[in-house]
Formats: C-alpha cells, sequence, structure tokens
C-alpha cells in the first residue's frame, strides 16, 4: 500500500514536486519529498510552535514532554505544518534543536537572535518565492529542501518564527517566563505584547498561589 509521508494537502498545495512526487512513497525506504512551504507573513504560528517547543524541555518544568517518536508527533500535529513524520533518530535532534532555540530567545541582542534565526534556516530553507495564495494575492514563502530531515524542517519552522518576531514586533518580544521558579521563555507574538508567561495556563496560576500564600503569611498572626 503506498501511502502518503505528509498531509495530503501538502503534496497537492506544494509547488513544484519533484518528480514524481516522493511524498507518495512506499512506507520503507523513504527517498525525498515534497517540500514544506513556509510563509514568511505566517511568523506568528511559527514562533508559537517555536515556544511550545522550548517549552517540552525538562529544563522548564521539570518533565521530558519529548521522549519518543509517538510524543513527538503527537506534539506537532495540529500545527498546519506538513512537516515529515518523525522517526526514532530524529527524537534526539529535535532535543538538540530545542536547546538550540531556547538559546536564540535568550540571546542579549536582536542581531544575535538573527543570526541564530539565519543559522536554523540555513538547514533547510531554500530561496523564498512567490506563491498565490487562496485569496490570488502573492505572498513570499521559503521553501524547504525536499530531502531536509525533520529536525531541519523545524529549525526552518522555528526560525521563520523568531526573525519575523524580531522584524515586525523588536527583539523586547523575547521574555523570561515571570512565574517564580520557572525557566521557560518565550517571544510575545501577542498584539498587545504584555504576555508574562511562557504557560499561561500554568504559569499564571502558580504565580497567584504564590501571591496567596505571601499574602496568607503575611495576614497570620
Ligand atoms: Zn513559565
Amino acid at each position: 500500500m503506498w501511502t502518503c509521508r505528509r498531509r495530503t494537502a501538502a503534496c497537492s498545495s506544494g509547488s513544484a514536486p519533484r518528480k514524481p512526487c516522493n511524498g507518495y512513497s512506499p512506507s520503507v525506504a523513504i527517498t525525498g519529498g515534497c517540500a514544506v512551504h513556509l510563509a514568511l507573513a505566517d511568523y506568528a504560528p511559527a514562533a508559537e510552535l517555536a515556544n511550545d517547543l522550548v517549552r517540552t524541555s525538562p529544563t522548564v518544568h521539570g518533565t521530558e514532554d519529548l521522549p519518543g517518536r509517538d510524543a513527538l508527533a503527537a506534539f506537532l500535529d495540529g500545527y498546519g505544518y506538513d512537516l515529515r513524520a518523525p522517526a526514532d533518530d530524529d527524537v534526539r535532534d529535535v532535543h538538540l534543536l530545542r536547546r538550540e532555540v531556547r538559546g536564540i530567545i535568550e540571546t542579549e541582542t536582536a542581531e544575535q537572535a538573527v543570526a541564530g534565526a539565519s543559522v536554523l534556516l540555513g538547514r533547510a530553507g531554500r530561496a523564498p518565492v512567490l506563491r498565490r495564495v487562496d485569496d490570488g494575492r502573492w505572498r513570499w514563502h521559503v521553501p524547504t529542501a525536499p530531502d531536509a530531515p525533520l529536525a531541519a524542517e523545524l529549525a526552518a519552522v522555528a526560525a521563520v518564527g523568531i526573525a519575523g518576531t524580531v522584524r515586525a514586533l523588536g527583539h523586547d518580544r523575547f521574555r523570561a517566563c515571570a512565574a517564580p521558579g520557572c525557566r521557560g521563555v518565550f517571544a510575545d507574538v501577542s498584539r498587545a505584547g504584555r504576555r508574562r508567561y511562557c504557560t499561561p495556563e500554568l504559569c499564571g496560576n502558580r504565580l497567584n498561589v504564590a501571591n496567596h500564600r505571601a499574602r496568607h503569611r503575611t495576614a497570620a498572626p
């Protein structure tokens, strides 16, 4: 049975698939594949993926959220990027990438962040191309190399997110989480730019609990 390693939309929407489009290939002996086309204007969801990737590390909340291939596949599912399906060997490379992405978010200057993003983009990104999208307009996209491994594809996504954040919002949108004891870092791509926590539903509560305890201690006789 022939299976597509990517979502069907990837192969039908990706421009100029290789001949033949190797996205359709046997489930064994995968060679080649369709390029992933990353819209440069859509940096925010790419940055959110980078944020989410960073906080899967045990460095942030004490647990390894990407222990294996299945967890990695579940993590990547739902972002809308037609990335290569993970193999066991990809997990370690994604862990290494995660550390790099964190390091770039922690850089002290915009120049350093952009330089780091450029390194990531260079792993799989190719020259930007114009593609006509659904509304008929032409938009800049970065295609990835069809043979790029998953970690390189993911690096390109993170790079688009980080570089786009610097360009559109500024380097001060890279922040450390404000929750006590949390080592999370993130890119704030919200419109208001007031995000304080790497994981709002968790770290915001952590701060509330800490404040509650502090008040309780102060009020105690
Ligand atoms: Zn946090």
